[in-house]
């Protein structure tokens, strides 16, 4: 087994049981791709077992931080059962939900989401690319499914070195899918879609949203960043009459307007635009256009701390011409999905942009991703998505 030793005084996040090593605390050793690595402190303490990855900042993702743990089929089977034993006992009210949420689940590198029959997994480190194979049987074992379709096609990939790779892995069936999302039914492509296809992690937001849409009389509602219009359904579940959804993906708005005719909606009742938000938001002011309810789900506009300043400029601008957009006592469900925005700061940035707006409003609900994407006590990081339920005043 190939060591790896680290600077001294670059063991302590370890010790805490986060699970990464950063190239720079690396004093030496070096292994191969995906390669299991012994973590030793400079003293030759043990610290893990982790995935060596020769190109990437993370040099080793940790798999373990007991010392008696083989890394081999067994772990992952174990670690595979762990994930699935806390999915069946959340909350989750879908057949569309993720069993695999990376360091959460203690795989990092590896995401899998299950879609009715069908798994779609991500293999996003060097570590995971390693053991594709025998992650892939035993995820089959594990679920009693056939058919696994490979997303491996991230940006992410490149920086471990790994070339992108889609297709499936195992069985073959239609890529195209329904799930059933709380009382709807929606659709997606594994093949086509963003991600594995879809953005399970807001689930119970979009049912947050129609029991507020509901419960405040909204009418009329405008969906910026839409995807394939989840938040449009729900806010026509809750009763709005009027719903606009905005998205710079054409296939994604084709697929929001079939999905309110799935669910039973009048097509009337919903318009589908392709186009930049931030202009739309603009052109909506000028004409004068009035909204009960906005959601502003937009993509993570900070991968990373040192783009936060740049991207709190772009989520105030957007948040403030949202706010100006509301009816007097509308609602606003805003979210950020970037890692490098944590709660806070985006709380003082939307503060900034009711400033800005002359608005003000009370916070009814702070939320964050669905319970099957959890976060851990001792790695931060997980937490990415927070959304904010704004009803103005
Ligand atoms: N709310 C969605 C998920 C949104 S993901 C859901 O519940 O499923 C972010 C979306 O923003 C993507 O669909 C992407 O196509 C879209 N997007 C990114 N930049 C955009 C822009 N400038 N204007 C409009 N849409 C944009």
């Amino acid at each position: 087994m190939k060591k790896i030793v680290i600077r001294a005084g670059k063991e302590r996040s370890l010790q805490r049981r986060h699970p990464w090593v950063f190239e720079g605390s690396v004093q030496r050793g070096s292994a191969d791709s995906g390669e299991t690595v012994r973590v030793e402190s400079a003293e030759g303490q043990f610290l893990c077992w982790g995935a060596y990855s020769p190109q990437s900042i993370f040099r080793v993702r940790a798999w373990s931080f007991d010392e008696a743990q083989r890394i081999d089929a067994g772990f992952f089977a174990q670690r595979i059962e762990a994930a699935l034993a806390v999915r069946a006992r959340l909350p989750i009210a879908s057949d569309g939900l993720r069993l695999i949420h990376a360091e959460a689940d203690g795989l990092p590198g590896l995401i899998v989401d299950r879609y009715a029959d069908t798994l779609v997994a991500q293999f996003l480190s060097a570590g995971a690319e390693r053991w594709k194979s025998v992650i892939a049987d035993l995820l089959l074992a594990a679920t009693g499914l056939s058919k696994l379709y490979e997303r491996s096609d991230a940006q992410v990939r490149e920086l471990e070195g790994l070339a992108k790779q889609a297709g499936w892995l195992r069985g073959e069936g239609p890529t195209e899918l329904t799930i059933n999302e709380h009382q709807w039914q929606l659709t997606l492509d594994v093949a086509e879609g963003h991600k594995t296809g879809y953005y399970l992690d807001q689930r119970d937001n979009r049912k947050k949203f129609a029991d507020a849409v509901r419960q405040f009389g909204c009418k009329s509602v405008l969906n910026c960043f839409s995807y394939t219009g989840g938040f449009s359904v729900a806010a026509l579940a809750g009763g709005a009459t009027e719903v606009i959804s905005i998205d710079s993906s054409g296939p994604a708005l084709a697929r929001a307007s079939a999905h309110v005719a799935l669910n039973g909606f009048s097509p009337a009742s919903h318009g589908a635009q392709d186009a930049d938000v931030n202009a739309s938001l603009r052109q909506f002011l000028k004409e004068g256009r009035r909204f009960d309810a906005i959601v502003l789900d937009p993509p993570k506009f900070a991968p990373t701390a040192a783009h936060a300043e740049r991207a709190a400029r772009a989520y105030k601008d957007i948040n403030r011409l949202a706010l100006m957009l509301l009816s007097k006592g509308g609602l606003l469900f805003t979210f950020s999905c970037s890692g490098g925005i944590g709660p806070e700061l985006f709380h003082k940035i939307v503060a900034g942009a009711g400033l800005d707006a002359l608005v003000d409003g009370f916070i009814i609900d702070r939320v964050g991703a669905a319970p099957d994407h959890p976060q851990t006590i001792c790695f931060p990081e997980g937490e990415y998505l927070k959304g904010l339920l704004i009803l103005t005043r």
